[in-house]
């Protein structure tokens, strides 16, 4: 893993655009908002799961069981044919302490309690330095899809909402997380997961869905197509096509990207398994607490990562400037894509309107921009990536409306 970031060295003067930065000491902290345990159907206990992500230079992390949350009781078989081997119950005993390891024999089969998310919260959470946010991914399907949607700062277990078409079970998912947010009071976020798994969503579909204004623009787990295939988008495409429906004849608004692990596998870091490590969020926010990491999250006060580190990311009326962390021997591509508008009429579709080699760079908003979103290529491959998906480091900042209050 890349060393901890840095304290941002914001210089803009007044943002005014969605997503923008402004110089007001705000920290970067790094996070994955998608991670599975025993609890579902990843291969590590909670502990195992929260001492990897504290320990590799992540501030926040989000445990998104399917459909479920860890809380109550929940055993697991150990030994040959069970989920955990009696090796790895002694590496727990030996890493955690010999009373940390709950056991006990049912129907001849020795088992283990997991730990639920309140004691890995006391366990690992730290104020400043390390955050839970609660979480789950309702795991659905229509029409032969899945549909699976990531809920931050859930208080009640959400269960799938169902319905026939794809269309229809995305509002009833996202508007039951509205729904819990709403009468609870509560700070919720929801982002749309893996649109390119089992090519569930069409960018077009995306576009559509009004319930949020997050997805993932990358995730770590295997077969996710990230980068799409012969006949299909890749995920910043599936993006420019999106965002472009969604601000020229839409209501739906502007769409933040994400990257995520989606871990399963904590065992092996090899292209076939879905290992932690490959895709992640720097926020930028006051502090580390859940509702100041969320609405920076909400804010598109955020870019994503599959390794490349930014230092600056900042708007004003007029520009957008990024500043990428200088690594020695590599070099940055930045490039600002958008969608131009001309005499009312939608030109080409996500273009480079601007490419720099070097560390730094400043874009002049032309003011015929639909959006302008930056991505920064690095000339280092990304070290571990998914099966079929070898490609450069990347950082993806949000999409500004120039000019827009
Ligand atoms: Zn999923
Ligand atoms: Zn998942």
């Amino acid at each position: 893993m890349k060393r901890m970031v840095n304290i941002a060295v914001i210089c803009a003067v007044l943002s005014l655009a969605a997503g923008c930065s402004r110089g007001d000491g705000k920290q970067w902290y790094r996070g994955n908002t998608h991670t599975h345990s025993l609890w579902s159907d990843g291969d590590a206990t909670p502990e195992e799961v929260g001492d990897w992500y504290h320990s590799n230079g992540y501030h926040f992390l989000v445990m998104t069981e399917h459909d479920r949350i860890a809380r109550g009781e929940r055993w697991v078989t150990v030994g040959d044919r069970g989920r955990i081997s009696n090796e790895r119950l002694e590496e727990l005993r030996a890493r955690f302490g010999r009373d940390w390891v709950v056991t006990r024999i049912r129907d001849d089969r020795l088992e283990m309690k997991l730990k639920t998310l309140e004691e890995v919260k006391s366990f690992f959470e730290e104020p400043g330095a390390f955050l839970y946010i609660d979480g789950e991914e309702i795991s659905d399907r229509a029409e032969g899809k899945p549909l699976h949607f990531n809920v931050l700062n859930v208080a009640e277990l959400i269960p799938t909402q169902g319905g026939d078409t794809i269309m229809e079970n995305v509002e009833r998912n996202l508007a039951a997380v509205n729904e819990q947010a709403e009468r609870l009071g509560r700070p919720m976020i929801v982002h749309i997961n893996h649109t390119n798994w089992r090519w569930a969503l069409t960018p077009e579909q995306l576009a559509g869905m009004r319930g949020t204004h997050l997805f993932e623009i990358y995730n770590g787990s295997t077969g996710c197509n990230n980068y799409g295939d012969e006949t299909r988008p890749g995920m910043d495409e599936v993006w420019d096509i999106a965002l472009t429906r969604r601000l020229s004849s839409g209501d739906a608004g502007l769409l933040y990207g994400l990257a995520v692990d989606d871990t399963h596998n904590y065992y092996s870091f090899t292209p076939d398994v879905s290992h932690p490590g490959r895709g992640w969020i720097e926020v930028r926010a006051v502090d580390l607490t859940v509702k100041n990491i969320l609405e920076a999250i909400t804010a598109g006060d955020f870019y994503s990562s599959t390794g490349v580190e930014l230092e600056e990311v900042s708007c004003t009326r007029s520009r957008y400037r990024v500043r990428v962390a200088v690594e020695e021997g590599v070099t940055h591509t930045i490039q600002f894509i958008g969608t131009r508008m001309e005499d009312g009429v939608v030109m080409e579709t996500g273009v480079i309107l601007q490419e720099t080699t070097g560390d730094v760079a400043t874009y002049r908003f032309d003011g015929d921009e639909l959006y302008v979103r930056a991505r920064v290529v690095s000339s280092k491959l990304q070290e571990h990536p998914a099966a079929g998906e070898e490609a450069p480091e990347y950082a993806w900042t949000q999409p500004v409306i120039p000019g827009r209050k």
